[in-house]
């Protein structure tokens, strides 16, 4: 179901029936010499499509700005955690004031996690407003490390969208083999500066993505959030996913 496709009363007549809204939130910023800048936002918009056609939810526009000052002075489109953290809170509250009071926030981008996990919290502390507000960073759900337009966001890109230029893919940081704590050490350094820790923008080597594996990861990824939406729905979650 989505928003943009229906009038005021499909959408109450819907509501009444099924009132879980999905809020998918991305990034605008680099992704290497071969990934476009909107990546983190197709991705995310297109699990959480995906998420919606299985469950039923109300799928909203994306948000496709985040929490992403690390990638300069490489492009990126950024607001800060703050701006973000309102944007949210102030749908949330939306939502509520139109009966939907089960929230998922689905997040497409590491910068943005911190800020969005505090959302149920700063939401709840506004009177009145009792809502159910879920945060997923699709990365928790697949098997594989996540990394930065390396093997797995270019084969996913190469699953979805037409606009990867593997000519151009290059090698980047390739974390294998190092120890815990240099690996600690240079993912703080990359909050910082993402160029200066990976140099060419990559985390991760691109060069053998392809898009079969990318749809397999997407399956992943889809399956077991659906599993744990379905579960925390229904009541019997575990501890949710922060
Ligand atoms: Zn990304």
């Amino acid at each position: 179901m989505i928003v943009k496709d229906f009038t005021n009363f499909d959408i109450h007549k819907q509501t009444r029936k099924k009132s879980v809204a999905l809020i998918p939130v991305g990034s605008i910023e680099q992704h290497g010499p071969h990934l476009p800048v909107s990546t983190d936002s197709d991705i995310v918009s297109y699990i959480a499509k995906k998420i919606s056609d299985k469950m039923g939810f109300l799928l909203l526009p994306t948000i496709e700005y985040g929490v992403s000052f690390e990638h300069s002075p490489f492009f990126n489109l950024s607001i800060t955690a703050t701006t973000l953290q309102k944007i949210l809170v102030d749908l949330c509250v939306s939502l509520y004031k139109n009966k939907i009071a089960t929230i998922i926030i689905l997040n497409g981008h590491h910068g943005n996690h911190t800020a969005l996990k505090q959302i149920p919290k700063r939401v709840s502390k506004i009177h009145g407003i009792n809502t159910r507000i879920l945060v997923y960073s699709y990365w928790h759900f697949m098997k594989r490390q996540f990394d930065h337009a390396g093997f797995v966001e270019t084969s996913i890109m190469l699953a979805i969208s037409k606009r990867v230029q593997m000519n151009k893919a290059k090698k980047g940081l390739v974390p294998n083999g190092l120890s815990d704590r240099e690996l600690a050490r240079l993912s703080r350094l990359a909050k910082k500066s993402f160029p200066y820790v990976t140099k060419n923008g990559v985390w991760g080597d691109p060069r053998n993505a392809t898009a079969k594996d990318g749809r397999r990861i997407l399956d992943e990824i889809v399956t077991a959030i659906v599993k744990e939406s379905q579960t925390c729905l229904t009541g019997k979650s575990r501890k949710l996913h922060q």
